[in-house]
């Protein structure tokens, strides 16, 4: 399994309204790994801190039981393993290798989808280390129940602990984290110029480190002040692209892999129920995000008629209203499509 990365402690994670929970669960486990909660599932959009407090979990464990065998995997270097292992005969010993640590850190568990085999391996890994009461921590960017192509017995599993979402950082909880960032590069960041990047960079914590990480190497390549003018200039085409124009086709793309289906059949005739609905709400996003008319969104749907683009738009935006979980879902792939 991949080394921790050593800056992925909790004393370097901010917290804020949007993380507090999973920051404090993640501690609960930390402290008192198979006591608490087991597995627990941590779930949020990307850059959000999921790999960050995983891994903190692993560090903070390995200190406190220095005997412990920690394993953090992603769900596809899982997948390459047992792929491996079974062309060269060495499943027994994959077997060992996985069923016999004290923590399981799966990361990116969303990539499992439609390979059956590894999720049946991976069924079989949770139901040995989940027997023994070892700890299992699993991340992904989206919530068990929306896993589609997950198979239900492994989706009911992902249920069993504790299942905590990350939203993404408010104003000043990326003020922070740039702070702290910067602290730890020994960089005097500004107040206005950490501002500046915060409201700025769209709430991806990836990309705002981007944003100093280019300022900083800046300021020191050319020995300039780092002040709020050289921010405005540095980061001017990081911040034009972001506010980049939504499309059909990346709203398609989009729903598509949220609901684990092709591009193609969003787009085809087919009405069965299970693309009936993804389709609505792509229907819905492209009225709302972008500039297209109702026949223009009918013809790049298989060729809708508009009254029927117009009622998927209706149909949606009164669900939203009761919806939480739809309304939760829009706002995230809105936030994906237009941040
Ligand atoms: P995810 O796995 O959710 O995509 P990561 O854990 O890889 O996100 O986080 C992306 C980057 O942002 C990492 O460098 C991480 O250290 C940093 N980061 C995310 N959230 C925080 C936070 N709350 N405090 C400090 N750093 C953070
Ligand atoms: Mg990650």
């Amino acid at each position: 399994a991949a080394q921790l990365n050593p800056k992925y402690i909790f004393d370097n994670f901010v917290t804020g309204p949007g993380n507090q929970f999973a920051h404090a669960a993640s501690r609960a486990v930390a402290d008192r790994p198979s006591k608490t909660y087991n597995p627990l599932f941590l779930y949020g959009g990307v850059g959000m801190g999921k790999t960050h407090l995983m891994q903190a979990i692993g560090h903070t464990i390995k200190r406190n039981n220095p005997e412990h065998s920690i394993c953090y995997v992603s769900s596809e270097k899982f997948t390459n393993d047992m792929i491996n292992s079974v062309r060269y005969d060495k499943m027994t010993s994959f077997r060992e290798r996985y069923r016999t640590v004290d923590v399981l850190l799966i990361d990116d568990i969303q990539f499992i989808a439609r390979k059956e085999r590894t999720q049946e391996e991976f069924f079989h890994t949770f139901n040995a280390l989940h027997e023994q009461q070892k700890q299992l921590v699993i991340a992904s960017d989206r919530p068990p129940k929306e896993l589609a192509e997950i198979e239900d017995r492994l989706r009911s599993r992902f249920e069993w602990g504790l299942i905590a979402d990350i939203q993404p950082p408010d104003l000043e909880t990326k003020v922070a984290i740039l702070q702290k960032k910067a602290e730890s590069e020994r960089t005097q960041l500004p107040t206005d110029v950490a501002l500046f990047i915060a409201s700025n960079i769209r709430s991806n914590v990836r990309e705002l480190e981007g944003a100093l990480i280019r300022l900083v190497a800046y300021s020191s390549l050319t020995g300039g002040e780092l002040n709020l003018m050289t921010a405005q200039q540095v980061l001017k085409n990081i911040i034009d692209q972001q506010t980049r124009k939504v499309t059909i086709e990346s709203i398609q793309k989009a729903c598509a892999e949220q609901f684990g289906l092709r591009i193609a059949e969003i787009k085809a005739k087919n009405n069965s129920r299970a693309i009936v609905y993804p389709r609505q709400i792509a229907m819905y996003l492209a009225k709302h995000l972008t500039e297209a008319s109702l026949p223009e969104i009918g013809r790049q749907f298989g060729g809708k008629h508009h009254t029927t683009v117009l009622h998927s738009v209706d149909k949606i935006d009164e669900a939203r209203k009761s919806d939480k979980d739809l309304n939760r879902l829009l706002n995230k792939l809105t936030e994906s499509l237009s941040g």
